[in-house]
């Protein structure tokens, strides 16, 4: 390292090009399962929605915020997660390759860790894998659209996943259950839901209908235990899984420090 023998080499560094992001843009890590149709199946997960599953992705998330303070939130549904850092955020030089392989490479590990603590019982028989891409966006409006736009997947896809597989269940072939479904509109789903199954879709839990953001919330904490026993409490900015509505105004102006 550094010796005269090394310098003969040290040229093809050159050839490593800059994937700086933009400065003073949020950055966007969206980060998705590989192959989650054949993975969940493989692993039997409860459609449409395997709560189990949902909520691994959820802790693996949080602990990708206790990881990584710069991420400011973050929102998950199905396979996949997005993370939101800082615009003004120096980590890792903003460098795009560095913080999606580190916040890819932490939840994937993650994922494997915690699997049974979530799926008891139900053994880990295939390798999780993870993509990831980073995406800058300079407006706040950006911002709150990209994520409008997740949540607004979130609703229809789950909309249309709960109608198929209640045909399904009931005994339609998944192609009869498409066609039923083709250029269907949401009353119409509702409809079939309420009057065919009795599934009012306003029941469903909020986590299958809005996904899942996480926000740092402060807290306390227990930080330690004195020698007596006796627990030092601390406040801190804890990441929180909430299941609500972010995009509508209510979200943002109840939390200014997101856009802030
Ligand atoms: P790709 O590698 O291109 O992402 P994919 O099979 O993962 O392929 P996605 O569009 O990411 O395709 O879809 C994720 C799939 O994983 C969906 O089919 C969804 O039903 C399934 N899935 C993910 N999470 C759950 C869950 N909690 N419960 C049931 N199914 C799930
Ligand atoms: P960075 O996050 O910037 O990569 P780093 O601490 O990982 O920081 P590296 O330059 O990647 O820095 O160095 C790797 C370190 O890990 C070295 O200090 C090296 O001694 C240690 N290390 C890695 N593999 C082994 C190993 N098999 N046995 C002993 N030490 C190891
Ligand atoms: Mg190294
Ligand atoms: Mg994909
Ligand atoms: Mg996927
Ligand atoms: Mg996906
Ligand atoms: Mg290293």
């Amino acid at each position: 390292r550094g010796s005269m023998a090394n310098s003969k080499y040290e040229y093809v560094k050159q050839y490593e090009l800059d994937d700086t992001l933009l400065p003073g843009c949020w950055i966007v890590i969206r980060i998705d399962g590989k192959g989650f149709t054949k993975f969940s199946d493989l692993h039997g997960f409860e459609k449409p929605n395997d709560k189990r599953a949902l909520d691994l992705m959820d802790e693996c998330a949080r602990e990708v915020m206790n990881e990584f303070t710069d991420i400011r939130l973050a929102y998950g549904e199905s396979d996949e997660y997005s993370f939101v850092l800082g615009r003004n955020t120096d980590m890792y030089g903003r460098r795009a390759s560095k913080l999606v392989s580190l916040l890819v490479s932490c939840f994937t590990a993650n994922y494997v860790a915690r699997w049974s603590a979530h799926l008891i019982d139900t053994p880990l028989r295939a390798m999780p894998m993870f993509d990831g891409r980073a995406v800058c966006y300079p407006l706040d409006s950006n911002l709150r659209d990209y994520l409008a736009w997740r949540q607004a997947d979130t609703h229809i896809n789950n909309q249309y996943n709960t109608c198929f597989w209640a045909l399904v269940n009931s005994g339609k072939t998944p192609a009869e259950a498409q066609a039923t479904l083709k250029g269907t509109q949401t009353a119409f789903k509702n409809e079939l839901l309420f009057q065919g199954f009795g599934i009012n879709y306003a029941h469903l839990p909020e986590q299958f209908k809005k996904g899942s953001v996480i926000i740092r919330r402060r807290a306390l904490v227990e930080v330690k235990r004195r020698d007596d026993g006796s627990p030092v409490v601390r406040e801190r900015a804890v990441p929180t899984v909430l299941h609500v509505d972010i995009i509508r105004d209510e979200f943002w102006e109840s939390n200014p420090q997101l856009l802030a």
